[in-house]
């Protein structure tokens, strides 16, 4: 992907446009925190904000940006990266929240610090943080703003399950849940709290 030369403000300044309108802010960063806003309140797909912006500017302006590194070559086997795996598990959580009230879909403080205990101690809790950095801060960004301030005891050392491919962070304290597919639920380990809900 091209990436915006540091320091040159494009034409119009930083914004987005889609079908849903324009956004504007004072750096990519901002424009995309306002994407991703915008796209929760009106319980829209999430994206990835800042991915969309970059390619926004730099396929119009490509004088403005670095040209795209090359690729390696990934082979059609591979396992999708587990950044954009808790991506598309945000998506999922916020397509099903659709005309529901997100309030509604938190368990209780309690519930959600057991439920982590048990993440912490699990095979499956992975680091998700590397590769892809703006996968990475968007969902970040997105995980801070479902939680709306709700924070677990172990919050610092909360990764993602690499079964699930959800942010535990977040995922401790949903109440329903995306679906898992049958393999997931089989390939969960009994001590897991996801497997029974
Ligand atoms: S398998 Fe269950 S307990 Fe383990 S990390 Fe995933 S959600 Fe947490």
């Amino acid at each position: 992907m091209a990436t915006p030369k540091s320091g040159i403000i494009p034409p119009g300044g930083y914004h987005f446009e889609d079908e849903h309108g324009r956004v504007e802010g004072s750096s990519y960063d901002d424009v995309a925190e306002q994407l991703l806003r915008f796209r929760v309140q009106n319980k829209l797909p999430l994206g990835m904000p800042l991915a969309e912006v970059v390619n926004y500017t730099c396929s119009r302006h490509p004088h403005f940006c670095h040209a795209p590194q090359a690729q390696v070559s990934v082979s059609k086997a591979a396992k999708p990266a587990l950044s954009g795996r808790v991506i598309e598990w945000y998506s999922a959580l916020y397509r099903g929240l659709r005309g529901t009230d997100v309030s509604q879909n938190y368990v209780d403080a309690g519930t959600a610090n057991q439920r982590a205990k048990t993440c912490l101690s699990c095979p499956a809790h992975t680091e998700w943080r590397t590769g892809c950095g703006s996968c990475v801060s968007s969902a970040r960004r997105i995980g801070h703003t479902y939680r709306a301030g709700r924070k677990v005891e172990y919050e610092d050392k909360l990764l993602a399950c690499d079964i699930v491919g959800h942010d535990c962070a977040t995922a401790v304290w949903v109440k329903a849940a995306p679906s898992l597919t049958p393999e997931q639920n089989d390939a969960l380990p009994s001590h897991c709290w996801r497997k029974r809900l």
